[in-house]
């Protein structure tokens, strides 16, 4: 496998976002008649699931998907399952979507309540994860990983979001309870807060290293943040995991810091709301809350070809029906014009060189695409350092032919990664 470093990384003119200083609260969505909730596992009708159609379910429930597994997902509002099905996401990744008519009356579950009272890693794995943020604790139970640094960002992992800024600047206080419980329950005292130069002040409560970010794309990438923060080079093929450090966001750090101290799991997502006339405000709503919610409180009406796009500008991803829900990781929802959206072509390669000129990791993209396009993924990633990309989407920004080379690449990564998992349950 060839592998390419990131020193000398080629310097792009795209800044991101900074929080307005004076940005108001953000923008309420009322809660919908309708929520859907995605369960990270794949529906099957013949499994034992824990829970039916027409079952009441709380604010703040486990709904636990059967007894031999440990996927779950925590209600975000009160009322009656009124389907399971099985739901397709982003490359292909399966989940159970469950649907819930939403009572008028809120009533709150609190079965987290007493475990709360003495936060353990076991708690937070056993009712944190699809949180606000969507904090993630599963690398902490692995054996093979030795987490030694925790970087908690308030920066933003794109463009024209400001929803992680946000959250550095409004929950400085939970963030430093959620800083405090963190060190105690993974071990872990070498907790960094990167923010922008401006939010230095409100993350000097925190309880954690303050380190500033560059303003310039993509400087906030993990992999650059490794890099710029810690000095450390992520070699191609290895994570951040596997260099000691893993990511939280400032808004997942805060819903660790809000639940434990109220002993409520937050389920309420903030985001950054993009219209088509490029205005961008803060919204909040529950997880689970259609976007089309969104669309409504803001009057927009959807016609033939415009797009949807859940995530930032760069690495999100199109969806395709208004009723795709809030999830706890949907950072930002952008709307564009028809007339706004940006081509994607079948077109070839024509060698131009742009997308290599721009790569932050040196990848030779002219020749991966080539190989992506013939789902030669293998081929890809032993001969043109698919895993050196660090996912910046700059390759298909800049793209002559309008080739989707991004998308392309995350495919091949998805894909080579469930191989992989095949293969070792199956060894
Ligand atoms: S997404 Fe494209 S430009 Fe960005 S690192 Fe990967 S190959 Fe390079
Ligand atoms: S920018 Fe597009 S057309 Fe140009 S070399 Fe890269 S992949 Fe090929």
């Amino acid at each position: 496998m060839i592998k390419r470093s990131f020193i000398g990384l080629a310097k792009t003119w795209m800044e991101y976002d900074a929080l307005d200083i004076t940005q108001p609260e953000p923008k309420k969505i009322p809660t919908s008649k309708k929520a859907t909730l995605l369960l990270g596992r794949s529906y099957d009708h013949k499994d034992s699931i824990l829970f039916n159609i027409g079952d009441k379910v709380k604010t703040g429930q486990k709904l636990s998907y059967s007894e031999d597994s440990d996927a779950y997902v925590i209600s975000t509002v009160t009322g009656t399952i009124s389907s399971i099905s099985s739901f397709i996401g982003d490359y292909g990744k399966s989940y159970t979507a469950i649907s819930i008519d939403v009572d008028e009356n809120e009533e709150t579950d609190d079965q987290f309540k007493a475990p709360a009272g003495d936060p353990t890693l076991e708690t937070a794995i056993n009712y944190l994860t699809g949180a606000p943020g969507n904090p993630s604790f599963e690398i902490f139970s692995d054996p093979e990983k030795s987490i030694n640094a925790i970087i908690v960002c308030g920066v933003d992992s794109d463009l024209l979001m400001t929803t992680n800024q946000y959250a550095a600047r409004a929950d400085s206080n939970a963030i430093e309870i959620g800083v405090r419980i963190l060190k105690k329950i993974t071990g872990v005292d070498n907790i960094i807060i990167a923010v922008p130069q401006a939010l230095t002040i409100d993350a000097a409560g925190s309880g954690a290293e303050i380190m500033t970010v560059d303003s310039e794309y993509p400087s906030t990438l993990p992999l650059l943040m490794v890099q710029n923060i810690l000095g450390q080079v992520v070699p191609a093929g290895k994570s951040c995991e596997d260099m000691g450090v893993c990511f939280f966001s400032a808004e997942a750090v805060a819903s660790i810091g809000k639940a434990f101290d109220d002993g409520r799991i937050p389920v309420t997502k903030t985001m950054t709301f993009v219209n088509k006339n490029g205005e961008k405000t803060l919204v909040t709503a529950r997880i689970g809350t259609p976007i089309s919610e969104i669309f409504k409180a803001f009057d927009v009406t959807l016609h033939e070809k415009d797009r949807v796009i859940v995530g930032g500008p760069m690495t999100g991803s199109s969806v395709y029906t208004e009723d795709y829900p809030v999830q706890a990781d949907t950072d930002a929802v952008i709307v564009q014009d028809r007339d706004d959206v940006a081509l994607v072509s079948d077109y070839p390669c024509i060698n131009c060189g742009e997308c290599i000129r721009i790569c932050p990791a040196n990848v030779p993209i002219n020749m991966l695409v080539r190989f992506l396009e013939a789902g030669q993924y293998e081929e890809a990633a032993e001969q043109y350092d698919l895993y050196s990309c660090i996912e910046c989407g700059l390759c298909s920004f800049v793209c002559v032919s309008k080739m989707p080379i991004f998308h392309y690449i995350k495919l091949a990564k998805y894909e080579l990664g469930r191989i992989s998992t095949v293969e070792e349950t199956n060894a």
